[in-house]
């Protein structure tokens, strides 16, 4: 990976570090948080577990939405933990492939943390913005380079993150959740904390806790589809653009290498030019008619020559909400994953030296499991751009339900806000939720799920959870318009 560094930030950094002095630090002062386990146990399921941290706020999930919440209660001065089931943060970003953040659309929605992430990537060299307000990418970026940042945001926000540690279950007193159990590396422990966030995606501690859900489109029973994202290496990516948009003349990107993509989708209106090249594949008996339906490949900047393809796209019968099904969907991702190398490294200009480079180390759910909290969010929200005085983000990127509906862009610089009350539940005093599992319909979350509106989203639940410790006010209670608006990420106009 390149990271590239300008000279005016090549100076900006040599004060302080060069980036190799950089990561020693941070290895340092990751030793360093080790030593601080706490003494006590957890009485559960007839037995006493070993405490293993006692935090002001538990986040579940380090991903895109978990780390914005742990790093803005970090910030306020509060003792934050991260639960995480990875040994990266990013969640679907990193291990997951999904680069890049798409646009919102929406006018000034970036909040700060999505501010200081670009201010980050600036500094490292990552060429994030490709200046053209027709492109649907609002951040280009790469994995590894995401994954540093989160680790260095939570450092400096003095958030211990606990790695390779998965979820549970909650030990509750009354309605409160007092604990959350994990699986970790040496057995099983608990962590006591007094405002839980759940980022899992799925909802688990939500759920877990007694929190209503609800999964798939109603009228069908089935989640959106699941991808495994794979990157291929060695490609020519200048050949590659010279093939598909000047001599098949394809138009819809509006950027050129580095900031390039290419799609095909046959279950969309739009008739792509690389659809032929796909249905070939079918015909000469190298694709499946699966492997055929949705493709797309975004460059990744910092890592010239390689790609990440955002597909395959499983056929709907894998759930994301399934353990047997999911599982099936992982064998049945990889199958397509090597036909569809190889058909590209045999048949696309460009790809002559081509590799696969990486598969995710996480499949891509989505949606999957959605609480059922104080607001629930629905389509009307986005058509009626919905205003709320408890907003806190703002976004206006498409219904994008793969396969079951895809709706027309808002007018340029319309939007609808999301309010903290689909953050929170009738049922848990101290749990926020955020991230793409918050109380909304099937329909809107293919709206609201990408990166940007997660860590917005994210960024408002840590900063409530923390507003409400200092106030003594449960988290289920908090009217985020009442946060006073200079503590606040968003403000509604
Ligand atoms: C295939 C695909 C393509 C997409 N394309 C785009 C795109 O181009 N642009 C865009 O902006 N958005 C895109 N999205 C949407 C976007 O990536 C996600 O909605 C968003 O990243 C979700 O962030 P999150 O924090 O809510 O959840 P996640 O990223 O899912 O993070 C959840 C975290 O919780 C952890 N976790 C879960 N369960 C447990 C447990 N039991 N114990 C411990 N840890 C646990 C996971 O390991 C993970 O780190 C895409 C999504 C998919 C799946």
């Amino acid at each position: 990976m390149q990271f590239k560094i300008s000279r005016r930030n090549f100076i900006k950094m040599a004060g302080a570090a060069t980036t190799g002095i950089m990561l020693s630090q941070l290895a340092d002062k990751a030793t360093g948080h080790a030593s601080s386990a706490p003494k006590g146990k957890c009485y559960y399921k007839g037995q006493d577990i070993p405490l293993l941290y006692e935090a002001d706020i538990c986040v579940l999930g380090g991903g895109a939405s978990g780390v914005a919440a742990a790093v803005s209660a970090g910030k306020r001065g509060k003792k934050a933990v991260i639960v995480e089931k990875g040994i990266t943060l990013g969640g679907l970003q990193t291990m997951g492939n999904v680069i890049p953040c798409m646009t919102t659309w929406a006018p000034d929605s970036d909040t700060s943390f999505v501010t200081d992430l670009k201010d980050r990537l600036e500094k490292y060299g990552i060429d994030y913005d490709d200046h053209n307000e027709k492109s649907e990418v609002g951040i280009w970026t790469n994995p590894e380079a995401l994954s540093l940042i989160y680790d260095e945001m939570c450092l400096a926000a003095n958030v211990e993150v606990l790695y390779n540690t998965i979820f549970v279950d909650v030990v509750k007193k009354g309605s409160t959740i007092t604990h959350v159990i994990a699986q970790t590396i040496d057995g099983l422990k608990a962590i006591k904390a007094k405002t839980f966030i759940d980022c899992s995606g799925d909802a688990i501690l939500a759920r877990t806790a007694g929190v209503p859900s609800e999964h798939g489109f109603e009228k069908t029973g089935k989640n959106q589809p699941m991808s495994f994202r794979f990157e291929m290496g060695g490609i020519d990516l200048e050949k590659v653009y010279q093939y598909v948009t000047v001599e098949l003349g394809e138009d819809f990107c509006p950027t050129k290498p580095p900031h390039y993509e290419f799609a095909e989708a046959r279950h969309r209106t739009r008739q792509y030019v690389l659809e032929k090249f796909m249905v070939d594949g079918i015909n000469s008996g190298e694709l499946t008619e699966e492997d055929a339906e949705y493709m797309q490949a975004f460059a990744i900047v910092g890592k010239p020559g390689t790609i990440s393809m955002n597909c395959p796209e499983l056929p709907l019968e894998y759930s994301a909400s399934d353990p047997l099904s999911y599982s099936r969907g992982v064998m049945a991702g990889r199958q397509m994953i090597h036909r569809i190398s190889q058909y590209f490294i045999k048949h696309m200009p460009g790809f002559e030296n081509a590799y696969l480079a990486k598969e995710a180390s996480m499949l891509g759910a989505r949606e999957s499991w959605r609480i059922r909290g104080k607001y629930y969010l629905v389509e009307d929200d986005y058509h009626n751009q919905s205003r709320f005085k408890d907003a806190v983000a703002r976004t206006a990127w498409f219904i994008d339900a793969h396969g079951e509906k895809v709706s027309e862009k808002l007018p340029k610089g319309a939007y609808y806000e999301i309010p903290y009350r689909s953050l929170i539940t009738n049922e848990i005093p101290n749990l926020i939720v955020a991230g793409r599992c918050i109380s909304a319909s099937f329909i809107l979350q293919a709206s609201m799920r990408i990166q940007l509106t997660c860590m917005s989203i994210g960024e408002a639940a840590g900063i409530a959870a923390a507003w409400g410790l200092e106030n003594n006010i449960a988290a289920n209670d908090i009217e985020w318009d009442k946060i006073p608006a200079s503590q606040r990420s968003y403000v509604s106009k």
